[in-house]
């Protein structure tokens, strides 16, 4: 049996119920910004003690509504050079210049030193990615350090939809939050977004940006160069009823990565990285660091082809500083998100996994390590290699 990296858990009755509402949503011709949508907002909403919520059509659109909403065009919006290319995408399209910051060695994440290093007296605004579902400990010490200065902390939230630091919500530690539900993601509307605010102000910019910049729905003024960034009904009614399983999907997905904690601790040549601190990970991904040196492509093939365990890509392994598409920017100083992406894998992680699916996970991981050791010693023979 093998192990898929992460997986979509849709149960039967969950996709009766919504085939059900499409059925009614088709029936009744209201097919965008509609009650599902709304419904849909209301529930992230109260998931994010009361704060505004806003549905989009994907997480990208939701960052860069964000940071339109913040005024960033023609300033600079510092986002760590580990994040996914739709990171620094929004806040290009936003109308900004682009910074990339380096990261910390165990978490992977922006540091106060990295935040301090990278922003200028250009800065807007600093954009922290909680990768894999986990949250930078320092977050409280970055956000002081950014309010002190003037600067806005928006939060890509895209992995940590129920995560938690210190009790607060993945979203609504900054001026305003993004989430997707790209069917990658904990919880999925087939493609799908949000925008989590305290503010009243981002906001209401949030509800005009997302229809074309328009005043309100009915009229034909349009007040701000927004864009078509709708959720559709029938997406808002899949989110939903996903949307319901996520405390499961958590405790889930939290009770692997228990296991995979209390074995990994006895095996050489992997770090896992750490929750942290104070942060609750509802744990889209399980990151481990390797050991320099292990070749870790060769990991990736032998784990497949030994055990049909597949360790899916990784958050990231190129960061995207080494992306052609920027490779005109300033890319000094990003030793550590360069070390990071290199030597970094995901163990499979999904709400349907057994102890004993984890188990396998690191015995197999195990035998791997242990093969790789062996063959990465100097003169041994191909033929050894089997
Ligand atoms: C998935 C993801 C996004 C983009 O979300 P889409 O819904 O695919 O547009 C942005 N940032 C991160 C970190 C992501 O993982």
């Amino acid at each position: 049996m093998n192990i898929a990296s992460a997986k979509i858990v849709m149960p039967a009755e969950d996709i009766d119920e919504i085939t059900r509402n499409i059925r009614l949503i088709l029936e009744s011709g209201r097919l965008i910004l509609g009650p599902y949508t709304e419904a849909f907002e209301h529930a992230l909403s109260s998931m994010h003690g009361g704060a505004h919520a806003i549905a989009v059509s994907n997480g990208t659109g939701a960052l860069e509504i964000i940071l339109r909403a913040l005024g960033v065009q023609g300033r600079q919006v510092v986002v760590p050079a580990n994040t996914f290319f739709a990171t620094a995408a929004a806040a290009l399209h936003a109308g900004a210049t682009l910074r990339f910051a380096d990261v910390g060695a165990q978490t992977m994440m922006l540091t106060l030193a990295s935040v301090e290093r990278a922003v200028t007296a250009d800065t807007a605004a600093v954009v922290m990615v909680h990768i894999g579902g986990a949250i930078s400990p320092e977050l409280d010490a970055i956000k002081a350090f950014c309010e002190a200065r003037g600067i806005y902390l928006a939060e890509d939230a895209a992995h940590a939809l129920g995560s938690t630091y210190q009790g607060r919500a993945a979203g609504t530690l900054g001026a305003a939050g993004s989430f997707s539900f790209y069917p990658t993601k904990i919880v999925t509307c087939g493609e799908g977004g949000a925008i989590i605010t305290h503010d009243a102000a981002i906001a209401r910019e949030a509800v005009i940006h997302r229809d074309q910049g328009k005043q309100a729905f009915s009229e034909n003024c349009h007040i701000r160069l927004g864009y078509n960034w709708r959720l559709s009904e029938i997406h808002a009614a899949v989110g939903l009823v996903q949307l319901r399983r996520l405390q499961q999907f958590i405790t889930a997905k939290r009770a692997v990565a228990a296991r995979y904690d209390q074995r990994i601790a006895v095996l050489d040549g992997v770090t896992p990285v750490p929750e942290g601190a104070g942060v609750r990970s509802n744990y889209h991904k399980y990151v481990v660091l390797l050991d320099a040196g292990c070749d870790r492509a060769m990991l990736r093939s032998m784990m497949q082809e030994t055990a049909g365990i597949q360790l899916g890509t990784g958050v990231y392994d190129v960061p995207l500083h080494l992306q052609p598409v920027f490779s005109g920017m300033d890319n000094t100083g990003l030793q550590v998100a360069e070390d990071v992406c290199a030597r970094h894998v995901c163990l499979p992680i999904h709400s349907d996994m057994t102890f004993a699916d984890a188990d396998r996970v690191i015995t197999a991981l195990a035998a791997c390590l242990a093969r790789l050791r062996k063959t990465a010693a100097p003169l041994v023979h191909e033929g050894d290699l089997q």
